[in-house]
């Protein structure tokens, strides 16, 4: 089962020349889930993966730099005659703002369901669950999410089965599943179950126990660090990170990866990188459109492609990635740091499918944001 998450937009609270506002598509197997979807967001997506048919989008807050494309993202998917239904969540006060946000996007001729979450209540998916999860920034209610697989079967020992009188084939998968055959019951030929994978994204906050207890042994946590920490003062008065502090969460929560977002448009990112891999060096500042590919972690950890590499192996025609590709980046150049029980090798996971770019021109590499631009603070 692929797992990953494309980063359409890491600028905070305003866009900058190279950056968009604040939308991360986490993908899983079929599943496309969009976590926030600043403005601008449907255009990042078209011209990168293409505006996908979402099953969800999760809203963190209500800072505009958080939701203002949903409207126009809406209203596109119902000109191009969506059918499928589409869930919208987020904190308490999702549907006033659903309710204003009606007069643009008007009648819709596919099903929006709304559902505002309570503090640490999850969505339960097939195979996984979204967590809201309370965190501490300016407004009434700001979540971050943590997304939950549940936990895999142990691996079936073949040998010892066939030594039971079990016959491979359609009686292993009784046995993975559950069941008693011929007087053989899974535990006594089955591995210890194996942890499933957790992906945690911060929404913007300022350091949490809350988010650092939903980070715990994370394989991927996508914090936001709107600050250096020389701006630390001005970082505790709008309730956000500094690059140091998101590093200083993600060592204390033993985090296998940390992605930094969220980026003012004061900073160009490699200043950033280096604040916090001084703390924890498994540390990435994410571009948009770059891609981490999540596998099992008996596969490999997770990488980060960035998308110009992603440009190049499309161009070429090079088959798709898997754990370790040529193309990808081994995030932060250091081995993954914690130890998660109950993981063990062997699992076969699936190469994420190849999604050809909508637009192959147009990559987001353009020249650093001129000076002197405003401090972000949404
Ligand atoms: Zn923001
Ligand atoms: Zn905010």
């Amino acid at each position: 089962m692929d797992l990953s998450l494309f980063f359409a937009g890491t600028a905070g609270s305003v866009p900058s020349a190279r950056r968009g506002l604040p939308a991360v598509l986490v993908r899983r197997g079929g599943d496309r889930l969009l976590f926030d979807c600043g403005e601008g967001t449907q255009r990042q997506l078209l011209r990168s993966v293409g505006l996908l048919e979402l099953d969800s989008v999760f809203i963190t807050h209500f800072h505009a730099d958080h939701w203002l494309g949903l409207p126009g993202m809406l209203k596109s998917f119902a000109l191009r005659e969506r059918a499928e239904p589409l869930s919208v969540y987020g904190p308490p006060g999702l549907k006033e703002l659903m309710a204003v946000m009606r007069v643009v996007y008007g009648r819709l001729p596919y099903e929006l369901g709304i559902a505002e979450l309570a503090p640490a209540e999850t969505v339960q998916r097939d195979g996984y669950l979204v967590a809201a999860v309370p965190v501490h920034h300016k407004g009434q209610a700001c979540y971050g999410y943590a997304i939950v697989e549940e936990s895999r079967p142990g691996h079936l020992d073949p040998v010892l089965a066939e030594k039971l009188g079990v016959t491979p084939g359609r009686d292993f998968g009784r046995l993975q599943r559950g069941e008693t055959v011929d007087g053989v019951r899974p535990e006594q030929v089955m591995g210890p179950a194996r942890e499933g994978r957790k992906l945690v994204i911060s929404g913007d906050s300022t350091p949490c126990e809350a988010l650092a207890v939903a980070a715990h042994q994370a394989d991927v946590l996508v914090h936001e660090a709107t600050f250096l920490h020389e701006e630390a003062e001005r970082a505790a008065q709008t309730l956000h990170s500094t690059a140091r502090q998101a590093a200083e969460l993600a060592r204390d929560a033993q985090v296998r990866l940390l992605a930094l977002t969220h980026v003012s448009s004061r900073h160009a990112g490699g200043e950033l990188r280096e604040e916090a891999r001084a703390i924890f060096a498994n540390t990435e500042v994410v571009r948009d459109f770059d891609t981490i590919h999540v596998p099992f972690p008996e596969r490999g950890a997770a990488t980060l492609e960035r998308w110009s590499d992603r440009l190049a192996r499309t161009v070429k025609g090079t088959p798709p990635v898997t754990a370790h590709p040529g193309g990808h980046i081994p995030c932060g150049g250091a081995p993954p740091t914690g130890t998660r029980t109950g993981r063990q090798a062997g699992e076969h996971a699936q190469a994420p499918a190849a999604e050809t770019p909508a637009e192959q021109a147009g990559a987001p590499e353009s020249p650093a944001p001129p000076p002197g631009e405003p401090v972000a603070s949404s």
